[in-house]
């Protein structure tokens, strides 16, 4: 059974991370620019999903959509997508892709049919997968978010518990990529809960990667405004090429980030620009 991903700019992401992930279940991708035979997969997000609508009803192949916008309007996507992925796709996808090969139609958790919908009962213990194996994507360090702010779809993906990938699964990953740079919700919250910064741990990743390039708290990641600090500042001058870093600041209103369930304050966002 050819497997094939629809290729999309700004999935690329994802397109290296599911095709890790594939590969431990000996499915390989072949990446296509319009469906084929015998299942082509999508991953999508609002602002990109209007433009792949049509190619998708339209296809003459078994079509899986997942990604954000998928995950959020699953009633939506299965009027016009054979299958939608809803949450992670690691375990997910091969679980679906096994279930076609096999002629059954037992959907496995997390999958939506135009009949059937059965919803996520797991997350995924990022240890287990590598963040991508040839296709090169940027190392994802964390998943999840403990908060919850109103515009924001990572927690609904990824849960409000943040996980990690292992330092030294880590430092074997980013082995050959000369600049090194993460994803993450929020950068300096690696290795801690996310409201309780694990500095030590930061220090920890920074050294397991000493003499490297690497980029921390910058595209295509962020760290937190309150997060910043004398001493977080320090550790990435230390130890990190960049000079620059970027915190969300999301508006100058306190009653706007109230309404967002920002979790800070436009006082935060102002100390933390001072200390920058
Ligand atoms: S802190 Fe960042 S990742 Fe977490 S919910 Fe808010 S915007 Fe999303």
């Amino acid at each position: 059974m050819k497997v094939n991903w629809r290729s999309i700019p700004w999935a690329k992401n994802s397109f290296a991370a599911l095709r890790a992930a594939c590969e431990l279940s000996d499915i390989t991708f072949n990446e296509v620019d319009s469906p084929e035979n015998d299942i082509t997969c999508y991953s999508l997000n609002s602002v990109n999903e209007p433009q792949f609508r049509k190619e998708i009803t339209n296809a003459e192949c078994i079509t899986i959509v997942g990604g954000p916008h998928p995950s959020a309007c699953w009633r939506e996507v299965r009027k016009y997508a054979d299958y939608v992925v809803i949450g992670e796709g690691e375990f997910t996808l091969p679980a679906l892709i096994a279930m076609i090969a096999s002629g059954s139609d037992a959907l496995p958790a997390g999958v939506v049919s135009k009949d059937q919908a059965v919803m996520p009962n797991h997350c995924v213990f990022l240890p287990s997968y590598p963040p991508f194996t040839k296709v090169r994507g940027y190392t994802e360090i964390t998943r999840g978010c403990p908060f919850g702010c109103g515009y924001c779809q990572t927690p609904h993906l990824f849960g409000n518990h943040m996980r990690h990938r292992r330092i030294d699964d880590i430092e074997r990953a980013t082995r050959v990529i000369p600049d090194i740079r993460f994803v993450t919700p929020n950068a300096l919250a690696y290795g801690s809960d996310g409201i309780h910064l694990r500095l030590d741990k930061v220090e920890k990743l920074f050294r397991a990667l000493a003499g490297r390039r690497i980029f921390f708290g910058t595209f295509p990641s962020e760290v937190r405004p309150e997060c910043i600090t004398d001493a977080s500042l320090d550790l990435i001058k230390t130890h990190c090429v960049n000079r620059k870093i970027h915190f969300g600041a999301q508006s100058g209103s306190n009653h706007v980030l109230q309404m967002l369930r920002r979790g800070h304050t436009a006082e935060d966002v102002m100390q933390a620009y001072a200390t920058c």
